[in-house]
């Protein structure tokens, strides 16, 4: 259980399957919030998952991980997205040109 606790953890909500029941707030706070509409979102990083959750998060995460009626809660040890993905800033310059 320590061995897992060292490694990098990432983590973002799948909004299409949350039901905003409350406990993954109720359980890390200091990583789970609400947006505008009740959906849960990752504030560690704007539910991108690229950014580690800092060991003292850790357990908290699992509990909210454990606790998530839905499985909305994705935790991984690689980051979910690449922060720099060069044909995504490619479409966004385009759609700015037109
Ligand atoms: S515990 Fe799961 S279903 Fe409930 S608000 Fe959090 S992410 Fe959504």
């Amino acid at each position: 259980m320590a061995e897992n606790q060292e490694k990098p953890q990432y983590t973002r909500v799948d909004q299409d399957t949350c039901i905003s029941c409350g406990a993954c707030e109720m359980a890390a706070p200091d990583i789970f919030n609400y947006d505008d509409q009740g959906l849960a979102f990752s504030i560690i990083d704007g539910n991108k998952g690229v950014k580690p959750i800092p060991e003292e998060l850790l357990i908290d995460l699992t509990d909210a991980y454990e606790g998530c009626p839905t499985e909305s809660i994705l935790v991984s040890d690689q980051p979910f997205e690449k922060p720099d993905d060069p044909s995504s800033e490619k479409d966004e310059a385009k759609e700015v040109n037109q």
